[in-house]
């Protein structure tokens, strides 16, 4: 452990240092009128317990992109060191304004999650997420300065390169957006270059959904061991937690963070053990502080129990997907995510998939296209419909394609492309 007195405190202490910084965290933002509206008054006294703090009003995604540029920003006096951006489709962006102690803090909860991941001074390295507004590389960097580690910073892109450095200067972990590894992966074949030859023992990959299939798969091609990172932007970047070398859920770093599970309809609590959406509060951000903020993603409380790796931080489940990302074809709800499962555990398949969805007459039509590698058995699109057939109740029409065909865009992957229009 990075910080065993954190990561491994008792529970009820731990209670204790939450509600405290509760307060400091609603007193922060105090100093902001415009949270005073939000909160309705609400003061640092009113928290006796933990549960108090549910009875303060959730912040949405809508009105983080309404306070553009720093509406809600609590940066006081001490003013910002740096401003990161999420990359948002319509509307404003979403700015996260930090001070010089959220630099900090950011690099010290970074520095946990490598830890968690069996990192340590003696690694290097590479980091490909992009540095910029986008919090990835960045968030990388610092936690691997705090380590003491070798960085090799080079960002997105370059996948050629990307390869070459990893062969030459013998890098040890690489960091990534969590289907980057599987353009690594490609090109590596498409350039001779042979994995064997690489001295990589682990990943460390986020940013999006990505199935135990998936991580499976990307283990097995790159002989690594993956890690699950989550964060966003608002929450101050990746490093919100990790999964450990145990694999029983990913732990939050809740002397940071305060997560709640709640029904995404009616934004009540849900009991441990039962998915809902992810609502994540800061407890020692300074610039954006989050009182409840609506992450959309869905997951669940696994475990409050101490870990076979001795932290005591509680334990959720890998995203299952994001409310917004839920597809509805001929009413039936279902996650891209679970599409992938079902693709990816057939033999001669390749990573790449998409799911397309076109109105067709009055009614609509569903056309799962998958990649095949040469060989593969031509009744695997049979076999695939059948699985979600039983799974879902979902009945496409799978089209095999060369492995190749479909776009591999820069950044993000494009898993569900929905023609039918509102
Ligand atoms: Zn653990």
């Amino acid at each position: 452990m990075w910080q065993p007195d954190r990561e491994a405190m008792e529970r009820t202490a731990l209670a204790g240092l939450v509600l405290e910084r509760m307060r400091a965290t609603l007193t922060r933002a105090r100093t902001n009128p415009a949270w005073v509206r939000r909160l309705g008054g609400a003061r640092p006294d009113d928290l006796r317990h933990l549960d108090d703090w549910q009875r303060l009003p959730f912040l949405t995604k809508d009105a983080l992109r309404d306070a553009y540029p720093f509406g809600l920003a609590c940066g006081g006096d001490e003013g910002y060191a740096r401003v990161h951006m999420s990359s948002g489709t319509t509307g404003n962006p979403i700015l996260n304004p930090y001070t010089a102690s959220d630099v900090a803090q950011w690099g010290e909860v970074m520095a946990r999650c490598y830890v968690a991941a069996g990192v340590g001074r003696d690694d290097v390295i590479q980091i490909t997420p992009s540095f910029g507004l986008f919090t990835g590389g960045f968030g990388f960097h610092y936690g691997a300065e705090r380590l003491g580690a070798t960085v090799i910073p080079i960002g997105a892109g370059r996948t050629s390169l990307q390869l070459k450095l990893m062969r030459d200067l013998r890098a040890t972990v690489v960091t990534a957006i969590a289907t980057y590894p599987l353009r690594l992966i490609e090109v590596a074949r498409e350039e001779g270059v042979d994995v064997g030859d690489l001295a990589l023992r682990v990943g460390i990959f986020g940013s999006e959904m990505w199935s135990d299939d998936l991580r499976a798969r990307i283990e097995r091609e790159l002989r690594i061991r993956a890690y699950d990172i989550i964060g966003m932007t608002e929450t101050g970047g990746p490093g919100l937690g990790i999964d450990c070398a145990a694999r029983a859920g990913i732990h939050v770093w809740e002397d940071h963070y305060h997560p709640e599970i709640v029904d995404p309809a009616t934004g009540a609590a849900r009991p441990d053990g039962v998915e809902g959406e992810l609502v994540v509060s800061t407890l020692t951000r300074q610039g954006l502080p989050l009182i409840r903020y609506r992450t959309h993603d869905l997951t669940r409380v696994v475990s409050r129990a101490p870990c076979a790796c001795g932290r005591t931080a509680l334990r959720l489940d890998r995203l299952r997907g994001r409310t917004d990302d839920m597809v509805i074809f001929k009413g039936v709800n279902f996650y891209p995510r679970q599409v992938e499962t079902v693709v990816l555990r057939q033999p001669g398949v390749s990573h790449e998939y998409q799911v397309v969805l076109d109105a067709e007459g009055g009614g609509e039509r569903m056309v799962v296209v998958v990649e095949t590698e040469p060989g593969c058995d031509p009744g695997v699109g049979v076999r695939i419909r059948r699985e979600l057939h039983d799974l879902l109740a979902l009945s496409p029409e799978v089209r095999l394609c060369p492995e190749g065909t479909l776009e591999r865009p820069q950044g993000k992957a494009v898993r569900v492309i929905d023609r039918r229009g509102r």
